[in-house]
């Protein structure tokens, strides 16, 4: 399988083949077409394993081929349990999103408050955050999630086991409607929490498991 397979927007593919990337990991065959379909998912396979573009292409994917459900709010908010991780995935989003129409900011804890309030208030298309600051400024009122049309939880059980519960369910209490798409991506499926979350914030998601049991 390669990527020409997926039928990516062709702006989009020639990002990935610039990226010098011709064939999907084990994850991204599985998991880039199920989300592209539109389900809800709840994926698991080991570090390195390329999780990141198996969400990043067709959240990318999405943007450009729907319209949005509103020009203000975000349209993709990806999670992720630490500053470090955070950042990593931002600088891959970046080689999706720059020289695109798309605006992609990075909202973490430690880091300056009101310039955070000014960079969401640019209404970027997407937000790359850890829960808690970002919580902050959604009980703040400083940009909402009734537009919100992709959720990503990546890296959901470190993200549990983190205590960022409470967030994770403000978050998705705000951006509960009908259009939203939901991707969640842990180490194990095997955890408790993991499975409870799946339940409550998941729409008959499609279970992927990739080199183990499951
Ligand atoms: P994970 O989140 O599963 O730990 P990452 O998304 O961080 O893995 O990817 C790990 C590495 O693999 C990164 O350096 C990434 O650029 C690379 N990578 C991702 N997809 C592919 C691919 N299809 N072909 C080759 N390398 C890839
Ligand atoms: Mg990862």
């Amino acid at each position: 399988m390669q990527f020409t397979d997926f039928g990516l927007d062709s702006r989009l593919m020639s990002t990935v083949e610039h990226l010098g990337f011709l064939e999907p990991t084990e994850i991204q065959q599985q998991a880039i077409p199920a989300a592209m379909a539109g389900h809800d998912l709840i994926a698991s396979s080991k570090t390195g394993s390329g999780k990141t573009l198996a969400f990043i292409i067709p959240a990318m994917q999405r943007l450009i081929r729907n319209r949005a459900l509103s020009k203000r709010d975000p349209r993709v908010l990806i999670l992720m349990p630490t500053r470090e991780l955070a950042k990593q995935v931002f600088t891959q989003l970046r080689l999706f999103t720059t020289g695109s129409q798309f605006k992609a900011v990075l909202i973490l804890g430690g880091e300056n408050f009101n310039d955070q309030v000014k960079t969401l208030h640019k209404d970027p298309h997407f937000i790359v955050a850890t829960p808690g600051r970002l919580s902050d400024h959604l009980s703040q009122g400083h940009f909402y999630l009734k537009g919100l049309e992709l959720l990503i939880l990546d890296e959901a059980d470190r993200m549990l086991d983190l205590g960022f519960s409470k967030q994770l369910k403000q978050i998705n209490s705000a951006a509960d409607h009908r259009k939203r798409q939901t991707l969640m991506f842990s180490a194990t499926l095997d955890h408790a929490q993991v499975n409870e979350f799946a339940l409550a914030l998941l729409k008959k998601p499609k279970r992927i498991a990739i080199g183990s049991a499951h």
